[in-house]
């Protein structure tokens, strides 16, 4: 396991530093001893109907976002309207290559949530694909300081409990 919290998302995803209300209350024992939560301290995602392919694919180590069938955009966080052509069409979950660009990026110093107090100095971003679209994940495997826009990134996958798969970024090799 490495740094930080995974992605998250407008509609509910999972939660990082400043992100929403963690589920069980703001960190501490109730969340830590959550059966789902197998001694994984920190917030999961919140999955629902509209977002669960999104986690399924990445338990499978695969990062899916959704293509419109309309306007062919590839757009996140996962919903049934487009937010590019608003379009109710529908989309295809593609597989992306998993590499990308830091879009723009903050350095969290102090833990939100007590679950990340050992996690500090921790870079959360949003991470723009090479085919579009951006979510907000962490970048790891390298100091914070080296952290810049436009960065070449890649995806790698954090298995944090037996069912739920972040995906976060590094430096892309
Ligand atoms: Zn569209």
């Amino acid at each position: 396991m490495t740094q930080g919290a995974g992605p998250m998302n407008r509609g509910g995803g999972p939660m990082g530093p400043g992100g929403g209300p963690p589920r069980g209350g703001p960190g501490g024992p109730s969340v830590v001893t959550a059966p789902q939560q197998q001694g994984y301290a920190k917030p999961l995602p919140g999955i629902d109907e509209e977002n669960k392919p999104f986690w399924d694919y990445a338990k499978k180590h695969e990062l899916r976002m959704q293509k419109c069938l309309q306007c062919g955009k590839i757009y996140y966080p996962p919903s049934s309207l487009c937010p590019h052509c608003h379009s109710w069409q529908g989309s295809e979950w593609v597989k992306l290559s998993g590499k990308g660009q830091v879009y723009s990026f903050i350095v969290a110093r102090r833990a939100t949530n007590p679950a990340f107090a050992k996690e500090v100095p921790y870079v959360v971003a949003i991470i723009e694909t090479e085919e579009g679209g951006r979510l907000i994940s962490n970048v790891v495997g390298c100091k914070p300081e080296d952290v810049k826009i436009g960065m070449p990134v890649e995806v790698l996958f954090d298995d944090v409990t037996e069912e739920v798969t972040l995906p976060k970024f590094k430096p892309a090799s």
